[in-house]
């Protein structure tokens, strides 16, 4: 059996004291080269369980393994770098930096981790390149379609070579012709680093393309 990679353990969340719990003892363990699909209606608390997952967010209760490791044991600058190195995200708007050209917003996960510029540049050119994005290292992100737009935060998300990409509806905000190319670049460039994932997403022809499927309803994480 191949390692696991990230497991979530009877997690719980509540977003504050008068709310009712979103998540409700849910687990959920991926192992290396594994695509898992998160499925559920808006409201269901899909981005509540990747942000936990992330580490961006924290759990009401419960635990998060990332490998080996007990996540609420370490410090926030642990989990800062745990996160800068070994987690990429892509959410359904590309939040990327208007005022930085494609090559720069792929650059700077790399600078913040530490690599030196020409290797952070070298690297970033050759994911865009990878993506069909040769013309448009240069461009800024006004100057891109949508499509466009989205591979270069999935460059982004994976310049620093994660072990586990987050995906909340990557394709959400694209038309489905798009929606589908972007996708299988997306799982193209997944396979080929042997990352494994969990894609939030509304397309279940897409979830279809995953390993396994979970669906979420009344906070309770089911596979499907
Ligand atoms: P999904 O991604 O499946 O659409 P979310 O995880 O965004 O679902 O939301 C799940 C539930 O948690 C919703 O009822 C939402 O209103 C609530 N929620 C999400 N974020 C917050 C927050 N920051 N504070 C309070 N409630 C929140
Ligand atoms: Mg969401």
């Amino acid at each position: 059996m191949k390692p696991t990679v990230i497991s979530l353990e009877h997690i719980e969340k509540q977003y504050s004291k008068k709310d009712s719990f979103v998540l409700r003892d849910v687990f959920l363990s991926v192992r290396e080269s594994e695509f898992v699909a998160l499925l559920g209606p808006s409201g269901s608390g899909k981005s509540t369980l990747l942000h936990i997952a992330g580490l961006l967010d924290h759990q009401t209760h419960g635990f998060v393994f990332i490998g080996e490791e007990d996540v609420s044991k370490m410090s926030d600058n642990e989990k800062t770098a745990l996160r800068l190195s070994k987690i990429g995200f892509v959410y359904q708007y590309h939040h990327l930096l208007q005022e930085l050209s494609a090559v720069e917003n792929v650059m700077l996960p790399q600078l913040i981790a530490g690599v030196p510029k020409k290797k952070a540049k070298e690297k970033a050119a050759e994911l865009l390149i990878n993506l069909d994005l040769e013309n448009k290292l240069h461009s800024f992100p006004s100057q891109l379609s949508g499509g466009q737009k989205q591979r270069v935060a999935i460059a982004r998300a994976v310049a620093n070579d994660p072990m586990l990409l987050l995906a909340d509806e990557p394709t959400g905000n694209l038309d489905p012709e798009t929606a589908f190319f972007v996708f299988h670049d997306l799982m193209r460039i997944m396979h080929r680093a042997k990352m494994s994932a969990i894609i939030a997403t509304h397309n279940y022809e897409l979830a279809a393309k995953m390993h396994r499927r979970f669906l979420i309803s009344e906070g309770r994480l089911m596979e499907q």
